[in-house]
């Protein structure tokens, strides 16, 4: 269809904020309203019809997979695929830029993105150093990246009057200065140094402002201090601002964003056009009915209308279970229910609050052998054996990585012990340099002896010859010499921990990751374009086409999504809203904005849910239902009651009717950075060998090991759980076991030592 009868489609309000003619328009307007459909629609109008150049057009979204589906939505309204135009999150900009303006941002050519678990290992060595005892580095990671998202540098940070702030701020500059030494930048200095660089290099930030004529920013409520100023600076005065947002939906005030900026942006750029839309076009009346009445609870708004032709649907479905096991096993049937009736499993979104809440729903479907996808979960990059490898490519690309060196001087193990690295620390800090040539001066210097001096010359060779071997080779051989050459491999191929074959496995899909990367970066040598993948965008939800898997996340990562039926789980007092929020109104509104993010997603059923007892952290407590739910007018709500549903555990409940198959991933490379939270193995391998037979009868033993999925068995080491997926034939078969307390893991069955339980 032609852009212009697209346009048409759009109803009056839409288009007129889609053609806006003016500078700075703002989109006013609440959940599913299409502010999202009018941005990409302005960006095709504006290439289209105004002929602009892609160049000349910078879209900045919350996440890399509304970035990716804005590019994809975009590349359907326009007949070309606008090349040159940027389209990211902040985060994903900022680092393109310092990429390409590194010496003007004062950094090395190589530097390295450091992610939280790094940024958290640096801190903790830096309390060592400093002695403290009282601190946690979570504590002080949050401090320094509140700092950073206001745009303070730790010589601004005001300690007067307090005493922890003063150790606060020193923490911060010895961060800072350890960062700057080792060639590293956290997310929130991604930022804040891009932004510093508009504000010390004005040729630069005007070249830029010439270029970005048009900016375009989504979820615009949810922009903290820095990214406005980092906004304001790059839009000048000829450039064009479009941003859309709903003050009802802002969801980030814990990490300091500030919806006071949509009205801020109404008074600081002259002539702003304010659009407001209020036909919602995504959910049923009754869903946004609903929606309607629990966000009107809410004091601090700045009020809007919000209604919907669509009919009212079906009413919402309100299930008050017996636990969270309970919980878990009605979600499921319905699931099931739902897509026996034809209905795409990638149409049905379970919702929590928070991730721990994610297990017993992985628990029921995969007994059921459905197959989902967690979002947020652990990320495939985030391993232990995954940052150990990464590491190494790190210091390949960077000797001067001080978190990449510490990492893996003794990983694998070669005798190198904590004395030896508080000594190069010391160097390291006295001098000023980086720890890399304090060793490789302290070897030259002949002032080592003994074993120690053997094991770090051994390290030093290893790390001078992967650089060298390394030297102009493709991608994949590098992740392959590194893995292979540091001894990482053959130290898990040994298998300590019972844990070791998956991860080989774990490694090898990393070369495999290598071998597939496609380095978009143009400036960027390859190796770097990948780290910085890896740290950066490999974290976010990637959407997949092909695999069809129920949607499991956290209700922050649904914002801007839509499903046809939601799943809103866990609506309990204490839990949602969050305890800690319960005593504080401001922290209470931004809860029940949260819930409102989580009614709206629900296009055509809804069905919410709490337990009434739950287990949390190891301890069963009786639970009841939110105020929200009480704030949901009955009308709207129907209480479902399934006879025999407390008393028939999940295990023994005949199972049909499901598609077999594997489940929890697909076969793409995009699928198990977020979706495998098992530790199990990688992705790429061949199909594993399935049970025959599962659904008739529902518990046919497999033929050779009279094992079979879904069957509850015991360990000797790890407890309890239930088998998952067997593969392999005889004395090769081996079996993924769900255990209650350990996770997921692979065992060879042989030597598991496995008993039905
Ligand atoms: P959120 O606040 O949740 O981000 P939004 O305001 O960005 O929502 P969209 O995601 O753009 O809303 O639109 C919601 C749904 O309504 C989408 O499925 C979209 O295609 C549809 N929609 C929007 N406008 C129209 C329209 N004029 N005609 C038909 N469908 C529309
Ligand atoms: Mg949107």
């Amino acid at each position: 269809m032609s852009l212009e009868r697209q346009i048409e489609r759009l109803n009056p309000p839409q288009r007129e904020a889609v053609t806006a003619p003016g500078q700075t328009a703002l989109v006013l307007a609440g959940a599913g309203s299409g502010k999202t459909r009018v941005l990409t629609h302005r960006i095709a109008w504006l290439i289209e019809v105004e002929r602009a150049a892609p160049l000349e057009i910078l879209a900045v979204t919350f996440t890399n997979k509304a970035a990716a589906e804005m590019r994809e939505r975009i590349g359907q309204l326009v007949p070309l695929p606008p090349r040159g135009m940027w389209v990211g999150t902040f985060h994903g900009i900022a680092h393109r830029l310092l990429r390409a303006h590194w010496r003007d941002a004062g950094l090395s050519e190589t530097f390295q993105i450091l992610d939280s678990d790094d940024q958290q290992r640096l801190i903790k060595r830096l309390l060592k150093e400093l002695g403290d005892e009282t601190l946690k580095p979570a504590q002080v990671a949050a401090f320094i990246n509140a700092r950073k998202d206001e745009g303070q540098r730790a010589r601004h940070v005001d300690t007067q009057g307090f005493a922890d702030r003063a150790v606060l701020a020193e923490l911060y500059r010895r961060y800072e200065a350890a960062c700057e030494r080792g060639g590293m930048v956290d997310f929130g200095e991604l930022l804040l140094r891009s932004n510093e660089l508009w504000v010390q290099q004005p040729v630069l930030r005007d070249h830029y402002r010439r270029r970005f004529r048009h900016i375009l920013v989504d979820e615009f409520q949810d922009t903290n201090a820095l990214q406005y100023a980092w906004l304001r600076n790059l839009a000048g005065p000829d450039t064009s601002l479009f941003a859309v947002g709903d003050d009802d939906q802002a969801i980030y005030g814990w990490r300091g964003a500030k919806v006071e900026n949509m009205r801020e942006f109404e008074r600081q750029f002259p002539n702003v056009k304010v659009v407001r839309l209020e036909q919602n076009y995504r959910s049923t009346g009754t869903i946004l009915a609903a929606a309607n009445a629990l966000i009107a609870h809410n004091r601090e708004r700045l009020g809007k209308n919000l209604w919907s032709d669509a009919g009212s649907g079906e009413p919402i479905r309100l299930y008050a279970a017996y636990n969270e096991q309970d919980e878990a096993r009605f979600v499921v049937e319905q699931i099931e229910a739902w897509t026996a009736a034809g209905n795409p499993r990638s149409e049905a979104a379970i919702l929590y609050r928070s991730n721990a809440q994610s297990r017993a729903f992985e628990e029921a479907l995969m007994v059921r052998r459905i197959k989902y996808r967690v979002y947020g979960g652990q990320r495939f990059f985030d391993r232990a054996e995954i940052r150990d490898a990464l590491a190494y490519l790190r210091l390949i690309a960077n000797p001067a990585d001080d978190t990449a060196f510490e990492r893996v001087i003794n990983q694998p193990p070669r005798g190198i012990g904590d004395k030896t690295l508080d000594t190069l620390r010391g160097e390291a800090r006295a001098s000023g340099l980086p720890m890399w040539e304090v060793l490789t001066r302290l070897l030259q210097g002949g002032g080592l002896t003994g074993r120690t001096a053997a094991a770090l010359g051994g390290f030093a060779q290893l790390i001078q010859s992967l650089r060298a071997a390394c030297q102009g080779q493709p991608l994949m051989d590098q992740a392959l010499m590194a893995i292979r050459d540091s001894g990482l491999k053959e130290h898990h191929a040994k298998d300590v921990d019972g844990r070791g074959e998956g991860r080989v496995e774990n490694l090898d899909e990393l070369v495999n990751a290598a071998s597939l990367f496609v380095n978009e970066e143009e400036d960027l040598d390859e190796l770097t374009a990948f780290l910085s993948h890896a740290a950066l965008e490999a974290g976010d939800a990637q959407g997949e086409a092909g695999a069809d898997c129920v949607q499991l996340m956290t209700l922050h990562s649904a914002k801007g999504l839509e499903f046809r039926q939601v799943f809103l789980v866990g609506v309990e007092e204490g839990l949602f809203p969050s305890q800690r929020s319960i005593d504080d109104p401001a922290r209470l509104e931004e809860e029940r904005r949260l819930c409102y993010v989580g009614l709206t997603r629900a296009r055509e059923r809804l069905c919410v849910s709490y337990a009434e007892s739950r287990r949390i952290h190891g301890e069963t407590r009786p639970a009841m239902a939110s105020r929200f739910i009480e704030e949901i007018p009955a009308e709207h709500l129907t209480e479902v009651r399934l006879r025999g549903t407390v008393d028939r555990p999940m295990s023994t409940r005949p199972s049909g009717g499901f598609e077999r198959g594997s489940y929890g991933h697909g076969g793409s490379r995009s699928d198990w950075s977020p979706g495998r939270r098992d530790g199990g193995r990688a992705d790429l391998q061949p199909p594993p060998r399935r049970v025959s037979a599962w659904n008739d009868p529902p518990k046919a033993p497999d033929s050779d090991s009279g094992l079979w999925v879904g069957q509850r068995v015991r360990h000797g080491k790890f407890g309890e759980g239930v088998i998952t997926d067997l593969e392999g034939q005889g004395p090769r078969t081996r079996v993924q076991v769900k255990f209650a307390g350990a996770g997921s893991k692979w065992l060879m069955l042989d030597m598991a030592g496995l008993t039905p339980a």
